[in-house]
């Protein structure tokens, strides 16, 4: 009953791990934790058991573009789904009051205050199916996105003691999951762990760039994507504005969103961004938690950030439809300095400090950086993924003992008073003004590394601190410090093996999709990937006649979301879209086989997708 109901209202063929024996456990009536990376499919644990059992399911969601969204995806799923909240008119709130009541809501969404305000009224009045609560994590002041409301669901145990009640979350670490047990007064609860691969998003870092350089990166890296969407995180709101700035000036649809802005600036980026109406949102982390957005394409840190959590959570919202997505990292040494700096003045100095030498490692990595995500999080991953670049292009090591003893010489003739861009700059021979001041154009090793790029001294550099040849002395105006193994190598008592520094980006230059997103990839990896995305995808590779009919489609899902006044993604999925360009349904019927398409959506949509289809096919023959 379960498979064909996610057929019927959902239009898939198959379950994902671990997502059959949620649903069986709860329509048992037990009660459980969910713990399943952004994009795994949680909602449907909960979503399907409520559209099967008789009553209606409550959901408790922090936020109310979430819940909207969710609303809006069940309705064009042909679901009875309402939000009760603050912003809905008293009028819809006692339409949707009065629905419940009479038992024709399958699922209600509420905010945590609502719900308990709720307690001794309605929710008394109707059948409860099931009580799921989403974004479990918000109990947990230790994360970032802790809710004060939350940590008193605890009531829910005890008022509906014979309702099961789910949580669900993607946070993974054990203090967030033991508060969660604690706080929500689980009973007896059935824990599912899910793998957190992510294997559908690429992995790659970007070392020692300048701003300038990594502008012209980044610039290539959206044009090397055109029209796909994509988030920039980075460190402070003025690089928001400025990036942005400089992107609307190359011609790329971006926008700046951070904390600092009115809400009401914030809210417009964000509707626009959702709709694709914006192309790129330049954000710091304060753009999260309420992206839902499933054809987020790709995601950038033009920054290193604070942790391997918080940076797991940005990149994990790129492609939530399961489509292959890239994600790339920018770490330079200037914010090295910064997060340094934070770590130090925040109230729990040891603890960021861990942090940021463990999202270093990442960034850092010589080994493949998908191992050191999953056994971050406690998964054993066994063998290389094959997807990340230090997989598709491992590192080249050389001789690099000359290279360092330049450096470590030159550092030591400053008297150690000299930070990282000068010591770059007296190797290179560079005349600038810190330089003159210490009086360093005097030295011997003025200009001994004339003959390396600055770009690969700065990368060299990093390296030497890596590998603990050099320390920066954060107290003495961050001024560079040769260590007792840096001196070995000073003095010939020791070799140094370096990393050679990859000169740029592989650049795709195959049109847009997948045909291009196989081509960054390893061929290993590309039959892997496609096969993940599964349903008919794998079989025939992406044509660029499939790239134009994409882009026809994907003209007509805007056209259908503004006519229903909801979102493109919320229509249908790039990924269902894809399916449709390569399958070309000739027919509804046929139509109603491809994967994301349930009953609803063929009636409301299957002849226009039919129509558009056949007549692109007529013009493009
Ligand atoms: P989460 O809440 O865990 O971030 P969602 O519930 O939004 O993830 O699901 C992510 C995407 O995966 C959605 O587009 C959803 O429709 C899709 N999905 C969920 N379950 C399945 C399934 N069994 N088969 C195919 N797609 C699925
Ligand atoms: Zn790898």
């Amino acid at each position: 009953m379960l498979r064909e109901s996610l057929k019927k209202y959902f239009g898939y063929d198959t379950f994902r791990p671990k997502q059959e024996a949620i649903m069986h456990s709860v329509l048992s009536g037990r009660d459980c934790l969910v713990l399943m990376p952004t994009g795994g499919g949680k909602s449907i644990c909960y979503q399907l058991p409520a559209i099967v059992s008789e009553g209606t399911a409550v959901v408790i969601s922090p936020l109310i573009s979430l819940m909207k969204d969710q609303v809006d995806s069940l309705r064009q799923a042909g679901v009875e789904a309402f939000a009760l909240n603050s912003v809905q008119s008293a009028d819809d709130n006692a339409c949707v009051r009065r629905r419940c009541r009479e038992g024709a809501c399958k699922l209600l969404y509420m905010s945590p205050e609502t719900l308990l305000a709720e307690l001794s009224g309605l929710l008394m009045d109707m059948k409860i199916s099931l009580i799921a609560v989403d974004e479990a994590h918000c109990v947990s002041q230790w994360g970032h996105d802790f809710r004060p409301e939350y940590t008193q669901l605890g009531v829910l145990r005890e008022c509906f003691s014979k309702v099961p009640m789910m949580a669900l979350t993607a946070t993974a670490d054990k203090v967030t999951r033991r508060d969660i047990l604690e706080q929500l007064k689980l009973r007896d609860p059935e824990v599912f762990v899910s793998s957190f691969d992510r294997p559908n998003l690429s992995l790659s870092v970007r070392r020692g760039l300048t701003g300038k350089e990594k502008l012209r990166a980044v610039t290539d890296f959206i044009a090397a994507r055109s029209g796909e969407s994509g988030i920039i995180y980075c460190l402070a709101r003025k690089t928001t504005e400025k990036l942005a700035a400089e992107l609307r000036l190359r011609g790329i649809h971006a926008a700046a969103y951070h904390a600092g802005m009115a809400a009401a600036d914030r809210e417009r980026v964000q509707g626009a961004f959702l709709a694709d109406e914006i192309q790129v949102t330049v954000a710091t982390i304060a753009f999260g938690m309420g992206i839902d957005k499933s054809n987020v394409r790709w995601v950038v840190h033009y920054n290193l950030p604070k942790s391997i959590e918080s940076f797991y959570q940005e990149i994990g919202r790129a492609g939530r439809d399961g489509l292959p997505s890239d994600t790339l990292l920018f770490y330079n040494y200037g914010d090295l300095v910064q997060l340094e700096k934070f770590a130090r003045e925040s109230g729990q100095r040891e603890i960021n400090e861990e942090r940021l030498a463990r999202m270093r490692e990442y960034a850092e990595a010589g080994v493949c950086r998908r191992r050191i995500l999953l056994n971050y999080f406690g998964e054993a991953a066994d063998r290389d993924c094959g997807g990340c670049d230090v997989c598709r292009h491992p590192p080249v090591r050389f001789d690099g003992s000359v290279l360092a003893q330049k450096a470590l010489s030159a550092i030591v003739r400053t008297g150690e008073q000299a930070g990282f861009q000068t010591v770059v700059d007296i190797l290179r021979g560079n005349f600038t003004p810190a330089v003159a001041a210490g009086g360093y154009g005097a030295l011997p090793t003025f200009g001994v590394g004339r003959d390396v790029p600055p770009r690969d001294w700065r990368d060299y550099l990093l390296q030497f601190l890596q590998m603990g040849f050099v320390e920066v002395a954060y107290d003495e105006n961050n001024h560079l410090k040769v260590t007792p193994q840096g001196r070995d190598v000073l003095f010939g008592r020791r070799r140094v093996e370096l990393s050679r520094v990859e000169r740029e980006n592989p650049k795709p230059k195959a049109p847009r999709g997948a045909a291009k997103q196989a081509s960054r990839r390893a061929p290993e990896r590309e039959t892997e990937l496609w096969s993940a995305v599964g349903n008919g995808l794998e079989a025939r590779k992406v044509s660029s006649s499939d790239e134009k009919l994409f882009d026809r489609l994907r003209a007509l899902r805007a056209e259908l979301a503004r006519e229903q006044k909801t979102l493109p993604y919320i229509i249908m999925t790039d990924r269902t879209l894809r399916e449709l360009a390569m399958r070309r349904p000739c027919s509804v019927e046929e139509f109603s086989t491809v994967s994301g398409i349930g009953d609803f959506k063929t009636k409301r949509y299957g002849r226009r997708f039919v129509e558009a289809i056949a007549n692109w096919v007529e013009g493009d023959a």
